[in-house]
């Protein structure tokens, strides 16, 4: 589902959170919310999904004006930094939880639980309890809930925020290929230049609550529209 977003504004209070950002979200692409910590990218987010409305501007899912229209009837997945598994289900009924309350058929929900399973990589895991899988693992777990239900649309926000290092690193490839395998429209939120680069098709690069620059990785990396761009994605040193 591609995503619009049209001259949308959202203040809390005095401050601009998201000041005026256009854009434009292709179809079943990989889009990183890069920027520091502040910059607008959780509020732009949540105001792509509908948990946030616009005080001004307009949110456009497949062409169709949805401002207005609820959550729910967006269907969109997310999964947040920490997202809390349900801590006494298995991996099983944590992955089968959307479609349980959807009311799906028992038999459907059993093959599209494996299909996920298999899909994040967990086989043989779907017995455990949240607690006896790693953080990388549980993040999968996320991941494989929140596309159970096939949303129009994936969210996430900083989904390896927590994690050290190294499982970041995988978890990054990881998702790249799960992307390209499922091709849902996704938009994640990272602080980190090197993930964005990694993994997106296009990075947005946000500045108090604007857009400064969207791109491609190397459109970004070799011609940064701004010195704030240079800067923030330029070589590390
Ligand atoms: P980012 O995700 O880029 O770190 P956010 O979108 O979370 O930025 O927040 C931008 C700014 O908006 C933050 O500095 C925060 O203080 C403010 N903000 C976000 N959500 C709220 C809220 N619900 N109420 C008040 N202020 C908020
Ligand atoms: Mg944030």
């Amino acid at each position: 589902m591609g995503i619009v977003v049209e001259n949308v504004s959202k203040q809390f209070g005095s401050f601009q959170a998201v000041n005026d950002v256009s854009l434009e979200i292709e179809s079943g692409s990989l889009v990183a919310l890069l920027g520091p910590s502040g910059s607008g990218k959780s509020t732009l987010l949540r105001l792509i999904s509908g948990l946030e409305l616009p005080d001004s501007g307009r949110i456009l899912l497949t062409g169709k004006d949805a401002t207005y229209q609820s959550v729910q009837k967006r269907n969109i997945g997310f999964v947040f930094q920490h997202y809390a598994l349900f801590k006494h289900l298995t991996v099983r009924q944590n992955i089968a939880f959307g479609l349980e309350i959807r009311k799906a058929k028992k038999t459907r929900v059993k093959t599209r639980v494996e299909e996920l399973l298999e899909l994040v990589q967990l086989s043989g895991l779907g017995d455990r309890y949240p607690s006896q899988l790693s953080g990388g693992q549980r993040q999968r777990v996320a991941l494989a809930r929140a596309l159970a239900v096939e949303p129009n649309v994936l969210l996430l926000d900083e989904p390896f925020g927590a994690l050290d290092a190294k499982v970041r690193k995988d978890l990054r490839a990881w998702l790249r290929r799960l992307h390209d395998e499922v091709n849902v429209t996704t938009v994640f939120v990272t602080h980190d230049q090197e993930e964005a680069m990694e993994v997106s098709d296009e990075i947005v690069v946000m500045n108090k609550g604007c857009v400064e620059q969207v791109g491609t990785p190397a459109e970004i990396y070799d011609h940064p529209a701004s010195a704030f761009v240079m800067s923030f994605i330029g070589p590390v040193n």
